[in-house]
């Protein structure tokens, strides 16, 4: 979507998908993406990712639209013909070969010398660090080398373009943040496009160039990671990126980009203005924990709101305040656990502040669309 269209290498043209003729679980998808780019597709479980990969890899066909890479439409190619890396969760190794035989399968499957393949194969398990284990057979070895087998085996061939579906769901949390930075450290080094399946959203914002959350088969937003915590453009991409809190209540006025919003404890919090954008309705202002700020009698904060202290929680380094509104919605803040973090009393007034920016309107989730 921001990929200029002389250096747009990958190009989604209003893709849909239906396995049955009626429902449409990947709805009128558009996404240019450079050359270079890890662009990784982030949302809940069924809500079209791996759908879009399987039609891009050639393993599904599209019900209508267009896919073109490098500006030739691929929706009739074969996948073979595609020349695109993958990587899956379950992607299984071949068990009977070797891991060296692995690694050399892509190659001798696309006719390449024998004395190029060994060097190739042995830069690869150098690349992955496992230059000793090309003897090995993929029982031999444990579950994160295996996948960064799988990963060596998927670039190897040099492709234009790799996909990866949840290649990190099956390992556990300190192999999974290894392999997410040995991802990283290889797309840096050799520049290949990634498309990048995940549920994930830390694995999302660490990892990507810019990320397309999707929700019932529809993009919600493509940003860069920063510009999606910062500037989430409706109350699905708040609440699914991150932490946020929700305070229900109306839209009272408009003055440009910025909407009053009366709370139920009466305060009017001027917020930037989302989704919610007619006066009278009723809408929902997000703020994030870290992002309000308690007792700010010297800070120079455009919003402000009082809620009623209920308890806190330490967490180490930072401490999380629970207040509460009078309709009853609970927020939470999140507070550094320094000299300044203060006590209060359970039921204590507290006045809390944010910036104007760091507060949304937004409308109510809307429930997922059936068609
Ligand atoms: P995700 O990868 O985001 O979890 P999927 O793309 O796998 O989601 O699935 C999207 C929707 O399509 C789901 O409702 C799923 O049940 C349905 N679906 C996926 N694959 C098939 C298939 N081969 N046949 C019929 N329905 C499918
Ligand atoms: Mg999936």
């Amino acid at each position: 979507m921001t990929a200029d269209s002389s250096d747009v290498f990958l190009e989604f043209d209003r893709v849909q998908k239906s396995y049955d003729q009626q429902t449409l679980v990947v709805r009128n998808f558009n996404l240019s993406v450079a050359r270079g780019e890890f662009v990784t597709l982030l949302g809940p479980s069924g809500s079209g990712k791996s759908t879009v990969l399987m039609m891009l890899a050639g393993f599904e066909s599209l019900t209508s639209g267009d896919i073109r890479l490098q500006g030739r439409s691929i929706a009739r190619t074969a996948p073979y013909d595609r020349d695109i890396g993958m990587v899956f969760q379950n992607y299984a190794l071949f068990p009977h070969m070797s891991i060296a035989e692995n690694l050399a399968y892509p190659l001798k499957i696309r006719k390449q010398p024998k004395d190029e393949i060994a060097r190739k194969v042995r830069e690869y398990l150098e690349l992955v660090e496992l230059g000793n284990f090309g003897n090995r057979t993929p029982a031999q070895l444990s579950g994160g080398q295996r996948q960064r087998v799988a990963l060596a085996r998927a670039l190897i061939f040099a492709p234009r373009l790799v996909l990866m579906d949840e290649p990190l769901g099956a390992l556990d949390k300190k192999l999974r943040e290894q392999m997410q930075l040995e991802i990283t450290r290889l797309h840096k080094q050799l520049g290949f496009t990634v498309i990048y399946v995940t549920h994930d959203q830390s694995e999302a914002l660490t990892m990507s160039n810019r990320i397309a959350v999707f929700n019932a088969g529809v993009v919600q937003q493509c940003d860069a990671p920063e510009t999606l915590y910062e500037t989430p453009c409706n109350g699905f991409v708040a609440d699914f990126i991150g932490e946020n809190n929700f305070l229900p209540g109306e839209l009272v006025a408009l003055e440009g980009d910025v909407a009053l919003v009366r709370i139920s404890s009466g305060d009017v919090v001027r917020t930037r203005k989302a989704d919610a954008d007619k006066v009278g309705m009723r809408c929902n202002v997000s703020v994030r924990p870290e992002k309000l700020f308690l007792m700010p009698s010297d800070h120079p904060f455009d919003t402000t709101f009082s809620a009623r202290f209920a308890n806190k929680l330490y967490v180490g380094d930072f401490i999380r305040y629970f207040f509460a509104l009078p309709d009853g919605t609970e927020l939470v803040v999140k507070v550094l656990n320094d000299l300044a973090a203060p006590d209060y009393a359970e039921g204590q007034e507290v006045t809390l502040a944010a910036a104007t920016r760091d507060c949304s309107a937004f409308a109510p989730h809307r429930p997922q669309e059936a068609d």
